[in-house]
């Protein structure tokens, strides 16, 4: 397994505190985007290495990016790991907040406990999706649980849900089995939306895919895309050649729209993820957990957690997480264009 950037702890025993966005300063991240590129492109976007928590975790952070703020409506993407949490804690995410977005929680290796407002109580393991629709606001942990395996390996995504349904009613859903599409030595895992016919059944406000491409030996294959989606690809582990471009672990490759299929090769196993989805038209502001349309709305949003609302997680040894000071700057929602 391939370490590059990871955060190796040979003497195990680190707390972690990613997954949330923890940055005790976090700046104002606008949406949606620059253009949406109508033709195939093969844009590399460098993560940005974020330490996150008193501990000083490491992950990397493709969106969003300066040059780039989402894909489709995908508009958070924080990789971390592998990591050794062999005889330690492990992950340690306090309870805190979300509004207006989807977390969707992907494991390559190890397992976290999830909990939440609604009383959801759920492991996950790889192979497995969690979807939270946080809706119009709901408050979640996430933790290693007890007997947690030595390494931990994932990506905690986001999801900026449109106007018309950005203040549903918050739901939690776990997907133990994801319809695959399996093609020699390829298995697609589709997390959400659907892929060459397969299609998974996690709930998605905008036209929206994610998938897992897992190659377990040689491919060179062609994955079938939609015109009109944008898409991007992340490996996850090992390398494999995008349309030409060798991937390895870091930087999130773009892709643009326009594509009817995606070439896929790659000589050793690896693991890489695809996400894409219908270019997200609407102007959104992202501070710290929460996803609004203005900054009197994350104002609001801000108030309603420091004195008590967005439920309560039972059962989480802690306290709940304090939201940072608001910046001195006024939050502005921005579109594709800036
Ligand atoms: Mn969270």
């Amino acid at each position: 397994m391939r370490t590059t950037e990871g955060t190796e702890n040979g003497q195990g025993g680190r707390t972690l505190r990613y997954v949330s966005n923890l940055e005790h300063e976090p700046g104002e991240v606008l949406g949606g985007g620059t253009a949406v590129a109508v033709e195939p492109v093969r844009e590399l976007l460098t993560g940005r290495e974020v330490t996150l928590g008193p501990r000083g975790s490491m992950v990397t952070r493709t969106l969003p990016h300066r040059d780039r703020r989402m894909v489709g409506a995908w508009c958070f993407v924080d990789h971390y790991g592998p990591e050794r949490v062999a005889g330690g804690g492990g992950m340690q995410v306090p309870p805190h907040p979300h509004t207006c977005l989807q977390t969707v929680t992907w494991l390559v290796a190890g397992d976290i406990l999830h909990r939440d407002s609604l009383g959801s109580r759920q492991l996950i393991h790889p192979g497995q999706l969690n979807v939270m629709t946080a809706g119009r606001g709901i408050s979640h942990s996430e933790e290693s649980p007890p007997d947690h395996g030595p390494v931990l390996h994932g990506v905690q995504l986001w999801v900026a849900l449109p106007d018309a349904h950005r203040q549903v009613e918050p739901a939690f859903e776990h997907h133990p089995d994801l319809p695959v599409l399996a093609d020699g030595a390829l298995s697609v895992a589709v997390l959400v939306g659907e892929v060459g016919g397969v299609r998974s059944a996690a709930t998605a406000y905008t036209p929206l895919v994610g998938a897992e491409a897992r190659l377990a030996g040689p491919v060179d294959t062609r994955l079938p895309l939609r015109p009109d989606f944008e898409y991007a690809a992340l490996t996850l582990d090992g390398e494999v050649e995008v349309d030409g471009v060798p991937l390895a672990r870091g930087p999130l490759l773009y892709l643009g729209c326009g594509r009817s299929d995606l070439a896929l090769r790659g000589d050793r196993p690896a693991t890489m993820l695809l996400l894409g989805g219908e270019p997200f038209e609407e102007q959104i502001v992202m501070w710290w957990n929460f996803v609004g349309r203005s900054h009197e709305e994350i104002v609001a949003f801000r108030s309603e957690w420091e004195s008590g609302g967005f439920g309560t997680v039972r059962e989480y040894a802690g306290d709940r997480l304090p939201a940072p000071p608001m910046p001195t700057t006024t939050l502005k929602p921005r579109g594709r264009i800036r």
